[in-house]
């Protein structure tokens, strides 16, 4: 399942090098054109949610920075500490709140989220891959599409607070009389109640189903990022709108691989005479293998870079990372007779002194070797 979303800027209606001051004049402008006590359009909570979003994003310095270079993949996939991390997203509550001052709405509240946990192989993750998701969540009831009313009946005014949705309390205290405003606890707010109640939800108007949805997961996604997918949480009744599904990234651990932002990193070893020499060796990458030059005179710790076998960048096409492959020098430990004799020449060519000798004998493979070197010596 994939939401195509419009562009920030195309919803504030700025231009891209808008200021600050910018986006703050068109965030107004549009928050109160879709404002849903204003707009009475079908979709006009929709769009009031979007450009809450698109003006979360663009007025911090940060995420807007993000979204102009990876677009929407860089500002929902951030990196998330954990449950609390998706506060700063701004609900839509909050903004009524705030920007508004209303906070005895009916409309504007939202079905809860879902957050769902899904771990993917290091491979998964560097190139994207589909996920079937099996949720387990409230939906609107399909019988009576939420209404809470037995299909064909009746939905009447609610005799308790007259179709308000509100009552009044007088309440009497220490300090003098007070007048408090809360829901109809006979209605609970909506205003009307139901003759006969519907026989599939028993007058919920939602019921907990199993549902299963596709999301793909992107290519290039890092442990820890938590994706946003719109809509596909929790349904609450006729009225309210849904609530969003967070999608929390676990990248497994990879026995070759590791990463550094979007290189890949591995480690390979090198025969010392090979090192010494130059060669070809044979890497594996994540799509499968490479040849690597060593040049005569390979050190150990030195890397070697493969362009483009890295990871793929999220949300732009194309553009991958390298892989880095660090050259492990490694000094045989099995010689047999013929090697030991060889590398004892060599070492000879070399001009080294006491080679052979170790004062723990018989604790390495010169130790072995130490009698037989002695005797060819003298
Ligand atoms: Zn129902
Ligand atoms: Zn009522």
């Amino acid at each position: 399942m994939t939401t195509s979303k419009r562009d920030y800027y195309e919803v504030l209606g700025v231009a891209r090098d808008a200021t600050p001051e910018d986006l703050k004049k068109a965030f107004r402008k549009q928050a109160l054109k879709f404002h849903p006590d204003r707009n009475k359009e079908a979709d006009a909570s929709d769009r009031f949610k979007e450009v809450n979003e698109a003006y979360q994003v663009l007025s911090d310095p940060k995420r807007k920075a993000q979204y102009d270079q990876f677009g929407h993949q860089g500002v929902n996939g951030q990196a998330g500490r954990g449950f609390d991390g998706f506060e700063g997203f701004g609900g839509f509550g909050d903004i009524f709140d705030s920007f508004f001052g209303d906070s005895t709405r009916q409309a504007s509240s939202r079905a809860a989220d879902l957050e769902f946990q899904v771990n993917v192989s290091f491979r998964d993750a560097a190139f994207g891959v589909p996920r079937e998701l099996e949720l387990n969540r409230m939906e609107r009831c399909d019988r009576c599409d939420g209404s809470k009313a037995e299909p064909g009946t009746d939905v009447v005014e609610c005799s308790t607070c007259h179709g308000e949705g509100k009552v009044r309390r007088t309440q009497r205290t220490f300090f003098g009389q007070f007048q408090q405003v809360t829901a109809c606890p006979a209605c609970l707010g909506e205003g009307q109640t139901v003759k006969t109640a519907c026989q599939q939800c028993s007058g919920r108007g939602t019921e907990r189903n199993v549902r299963k949805i596709e999301v793909q997961i992107p290519a290039g996604v890092e442990h820890g990022t938590r994706l946003v997918v719109h809509g596909e949480g929790e349904s609450g009744g006729k009225g309210n709108g849904n609530g969003d599904l967070y999608v929390h990234i676990g990248v497994q651990r990879d026995k070759i691989f590791s990463r550094r932002g979007n290189d890949v990193l591995m480690m390979a070893e090198v025969n010392m005479a090979m090192a010494a020499l130059g060669g070809i060796i044979n890497v594996e990458t994540l799509e499968g293998s490479h040849d690597i030059d060593i040049k005569p005179g390979t050190q150990s710790g030195s890397v070697s870079r493969i362009k483009g076998a890295g990871i793929p960048h999220m949300g732009t096409s194309g553009r991958r990372g390298d892989q880095l492959v660090e050259l492990k020098v490694v000094t045989p430990k099995d010689l047999d007779e013929r090697q030991a004799t060889l590398l004892q020449e060599l070492a000879e060519s070399f001009g080294l002194e006491r080679v052979g000798e170790n004062s723990g004998a018989g604790s390495g493979i010169f130790g072995r070797f130490k009698d037989a070197f002695r005797g060819e010596d003298s």
